[in-house]
């Protein structure tokens, strides 16, 4: 049974006044909901963050993460560093990371291999842009995402890790992919996966989820929760999608 997983990817919104105010109210939102919930705010928040999550049940996450283990990188964050925060989750390859930063597959791969040998969580983002999904191209893009990860972990590795489908075109833009036409990626995504043995892989959806879309989304056999945006900045908002997960 795949526990369903709900994570907040804050971007650079918020400051220390809006956490210490949001974070609190997310707490008593999602009081005793079965799904796990994580919240990624930006770094410079991620120890106060922790702080105040403390004594919860909400994971810790971070949207980014350095390919290197440590050394003359200017400006980079390495993943024993998020170990050290308390961080569970890492976002990696998000698609504004892939097209506003130059991010490639083989990069996104060593960043989750990064992730994984500290014993956190890799949430792997794949999608294809509205051009290639007009072309037809879906599975073909998200196949070859999809299969760097694949090419360098093992199905022991894979299962530790968690995939998130975000077709660009539903990023922030109030477009939502239906439940049919996520369903029909995720259970592609899977089907590769269970290939590598790790059909169990854990598999969210993303790209403009709302409380008033949420449930049906995650009722798809193969959506096993939500990769949240900007509904996740909306303590009404992100507790209601939590509860959708149950
Ligand atoms: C995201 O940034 O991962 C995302 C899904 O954003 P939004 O929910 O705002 O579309």
């Amino acid at each position: 049974m795949r526990r369903k997983l709900v994570a907040a990817n804050w971007k650079m919104h918020g400051s220390r006044a809006v956490i210490e105010e949001l974070i609190p109210a997310i707490i008593e939102g999602v009081g005793g909901v079965s799904a796990d919930v994580a919240i990624s705010p930006p770094f410079v928040y991620l120890e106060a963050a922790g702080r105040a999550l403390q004594g919860s049940a909400i994971a810790l996450g971070a949207q980014n993460v350095s390919a290197e283990a440590s050394g003359a990188f200017t400006g980079e964050i390495a993943a024993d560093m998020l170990r050290e925060l308390a961080c569970r989750y890492v976002i990696v390859g998000h698609s504004e990371r892939r097209a506003l930063f130059g991010e490639d597959d083989a990069l996104v791969v060593r960043k989750a291999v990064q992730v994984l040998r500290c014993g956190m969580t890799p949430v792997f983002c794949v999608g294809e842009t509205l051009a290639q999904r007009e072309a037809g191209a879906t599975l073909a893009v998200v196949g070859s995402q999809i299969g760097a990860l694949l090419g360098a972990l093992s199905s022991a590795e894979l299962l530790r890790c968690v995939i998130a489908y975000e077709p660009v075109w539903a990023i922030g833009t109030g477009l939502t992919a239906t439940p049919g036409q996520a369903q029909e990626v995720h259970a592609f995504i899977r089907g590769r996966c269970a290939e590598q043995g790790a059909a169990d892989v854990r598999i969210l959806y993303g790209g403009s989820v709302k409380a008033d879309n949420a449930a049906e989304l995650f009722a798809e056999p193969d959506i096993d929760g939500g990769l949240i945006g900007g509904a996740s900045l909306n303590a009404d908002e992100f507790t209601a999608i939590c509860r959708a997960a149950e």
